[in-house]
């Protein structure tokens, strides 16, 4: 056994989860309290997919992902309301929930649009349930919005903690799984696959092996845990042991490639509405690629028709940028350079995507002796990242982009709200 007792650790680090309940539609409801009790379920781009549900929706039995057709009229028996995502607001009320749950903390990651986790300062640790509570309230009052907080010495526990606090809705939101409390009740009430990081993949394996619970996990041998598992398997093991393993990061992980893509709400034919939806995605992307420091070596550019339909045609072509750049300038000509080479007339093009490849520091880079070019761009590409961050929205794009498009997204349902009529927001009283 590589555990022995069943409390935690003793141990002087906490650190709390904090997870948006139900974010998506949360946001909607800021601006239409009179949705607050009702069924509200937000549809993916194109109006395709659920992809946030209230818990009236959840208790009707409605799954995540589930196609809108198949679930629309049990949904409109129910008088659910309906949105098109409005990913514009949801960022825009994230940042301000992330800058609220900054005040509380001197360390924290974000690690989602809708959840982060925070290192709890000295002065939360005399009574964690008091800071989370009033951590919990301060977000409500100022944003509108319910959290769930879990905290925990680690972050697999603060997860399953934050977890039990949405489900069983306790007033305060708050959960606390602190070091010398017995959690043997706590974790045999949750099946494996709810631990973070197990999931689909190794649950259905570990069910057949007879470790049902997080309690068995838990209690599991290290050495069998290995072998199975692996290193991270076996991490997450000590992890619900209380021991930490999985260190906050502050730092957002870069990725290795950035992609935008998008179905058009239309087929398209021509040329021209096609190079503006591969200048969006360029831009789309290159605003990813700075907020990560990076530049990009390489672009791909991708065009394709219905796989469903006669004729098909998909084609991706490939452009070296030469010297590694951060430059809107330079990715949008190299993606409309790219399209040509592989547009054809007479297709209906469904689906265009613009992916930047072989990402490099851009802080350790310096080559803007030998390109004053890409210097300035660069420095453009920034100022406009920053009006556009401030202004909360696309203040600053090419004229190529203004007014309506027909390939974006159709939104239907969309609520129409900015972030300028955050101003105007309801008073919600807790
Ligand atoms: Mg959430």
């Amino acid at each position: 056994m590589g555990h022995s007792g069943s409390g935690l650790r003793k141990t002087r680090e906490l650190l709390a989860l904090c997870d948006c309940n139900n974010f998506f539609v949360s946001c909607e409801r800021l601006f239409r309290p009179d949705l607050e009790g009702r069924p509200v379920v937000v549809l993916s781009s194109n109006d395709g997919i659920v992809i946030a549900r209230s818990n009236e929706v959840k208790a009707l039995g409605v799954k995540m992902g589930e196609p809108f057709f198949r679930v629309r009229p049990l949904l409109e028996q129910h008088c659910t309301a309906v949105f098109s995502s409005n990913f514009q607001l949801y960022e825009e009320v994230s940042s301000r929930v992330m800058a609220v749950l900054g005040r509380f903390t001197p360390s924290m990651e974000v690690y989602s649009i809708d959840e982060a986790f925070l290192e709890l300062p000295p002065s939360g640790m005399d009574d964690p349930f008091c800071w989370g509570a009033a951590l919990r309230g301060t977000v409500l009052r100022e944003t509108g919005i319910p959290l769930s907080v879990g905290i925990a010495p680690t972050k697999t526990l603060a997860k399953l903690g934050a977890e039990r606090a949405k489900k069983d809705r306790v007033k305060e939101g708050v959960r606390t799984l602190l070091p010398g409390e017995n959690l043997d009740d706590f974790l045999s009430a949750f099946p494996v696959d709810d631990v973070w990081g197990i999931g689909r993949r190794w649950g259905d394996a570990l069910k057949k092996r007879g470790i049902t619970t997080v309690l068995r996990l838990r209690d599991a041998k290290d050495d069998w845990v290995e072998k199975r598992m692996g290193v991270r398997g076996l991490r997450t093991v000590w992890e619900l042991r209380g021991i930490r393993c999985i260190p906050i990061e502050e730092a957002e992980k870069p990725q290795k490639s950035i992609q935008s893509s998008r179905t058009f709400a239309v087929p398209l034919r021509e040329f021209s509405p096609l190079a503006e939806a591969v200048t969006e995605f360029a831009l789309t992307a290159g605003r990813r690629l700075r907020a990560q420091k990076s530049r990009a070596s390489r672009l791909t550019v991708h065009i394709g028709t219905s796989r469903f339909r006669d004729p098909w045609y998909g084609r991706t072509a490939e452009i070296p940028l030469g010297m590694p750049t951060e430059s809107d300038i330079r990715l949008i000509r190299s993606a409309v350079e790219g399209l040509a080479m592989i547009y054809r007339e007479g297709y209906d093009y469904v689906r265009g995507e613009v992916t930047l490849l072989e990402l490099s520091s851009a802080e350790t880079f310096q080559l803007s002796l030998f390109d004053p070019f890409d210097d300035r761009s660069t420095a453009l590409s920034r100022v406009a990242d920053r009006l556009n961050r401030e202004a909360g929205r696309q203040l600053l794009r090419p004229a190529l982009l203004l007014g309506e498009k027909e390939w974006r997204p159709r939104r239907d349902s969309h609520s129409g709200v900015r972030l300028e009529d955050l101003s105007n927001l309801p008073v919600l009283s807790s």
